[in-house]
């Protein structure tokens, strides 16, 4: 397949759509992100890789981040982490405090802001303390990405807490229901941390792979978690991928995918590739609108979807 004239096409049919969409406006440093951007990348498990537009730009992966979050903590508490945070799709916008209060502060799933933040919780658990626990996951990306130049940008994690309300309420909440460990204030920092590092979809799409792999890095054969923990992330990408617009995303795309606000969305072919694509104008769910569009184009024309 020729994945080079595939791509190229499918950058042309979404231009005329690059000024639709909302670039996330909640912080500054967000809200400047110049919005006619496109990027789209993908990596083949021989290791080649295709690309068109802006696949070199760093951007902000914000709730992508949450797919390496999750695994770590699956890795570490195995089916444990369940008691903390649900598996169910929310149907729920991502900030949601409603449902969390009415199911006593437990999140439905790892993929919506209140479920990363118990998921951090974990994690500073496992580690120690909150700097270790940040380490590591950054760590875990560099290594998964073959990049070890990932980094956070402290601007906008600042900015992410000076205006971080929502999550401080959700982190309360759940700290009311004794759902939370550690202090409110830290959990949520190494939450925004996370949400704060940035990656190129170049780099996004390698650090797919072993997700696409039941949980075995196909270039270097490194085994990250097992296969039957890869099935359980990739189905919670497939059901709660997209907050409210998972449904909409498994039926226009038919992959397993996580997206941010900064634009990004990742998304993988199982044993086939690693995808992703970068586009910074959002649709009313919070999820990039060219880049959905380019990804249901993308599985339309090679014919490669789970479905
Ligand atoms: N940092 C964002 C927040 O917590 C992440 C949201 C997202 O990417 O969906 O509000």
């Amino acid at each position: 397949m020729d994945y080079q004239a595939i791509l190229n096409e499918i950058a042309a049919e979404v231009e005329p759509l690059l000024e639709k969409g909302k670039v996330a406006d909640y912080i500054p440093a967000l809200a400047s992100v110049e919005k006619k951007q496109f990027a789209m990348s993908i990596t083949l498990f021989n290791g080649m890789q295709y690309s068109v537009g802006v696949a070199d730009t760093l951007f902000s992966i914000q709730s992508i981040s949450k797919v390496f979050s999750f695994t770590l903590a699956l890795k570490f508490y195995s089916k444990d982490l369940y008691k903390r945070v649900g598996r169910e799709p929310s149907g729920n916008p991502f900030n949601s405090l409603v449902q969390l209060e009415y199911e006593r502060g437990k999140p439905r799933n790892p993929f919506i802001n209140a479920g990363a933040i118990v998921v951090a919780d974990a994690l500073i658990n496992h580690y120690g303390n909150k700097e270790t626990a940040f380490e590591e996951v950054q760590k875990f990306i560099q290594e998964v990405s073959c990049n070890n130049s990932i980094a956070s940008n402290p601007v906008v994690a600042a900015s992410e807490m000076e205006h971080g309300h929502r999550n401080l309420a959700l982190a309360n909440l759940m700290k009311s229901f004794g759902n939370l460990d550690n202090e409110v204030q830290d959990v949520v920092e190494t939450y925004f941390k996370l949400c704060a590092l940035e990656m190129s979809t170049k780099t996004l799409s390698r650090s797919m792979l072993y997700l696409a792999n039941h949980g075995i890095d196909p270039l270097c054969a490194k085994q990250f978690i097992s296969p039957n923990q890869a099935k359980r992330i990739n189905a919670v990408m497939l059901t709660c991928g997209h907050y409210d617009a998972s449904g909409d995303f498994a039926f226009h795309v038919g992959l397993p995918g996580k997206s941010g606000v900064g634009g990004g969305i990742v998304a993988l072919i199982p044993k086939v590739m690693g995808i992703a694509v970068f586009s910074p104008g959002l649709n009313a769910q919070g999820n990039s609108l060219v880049g959905t569009k380019a990804l249901e184009l993308f599985t339309t024309k090679t014919g490669l979807s789970i479905f």
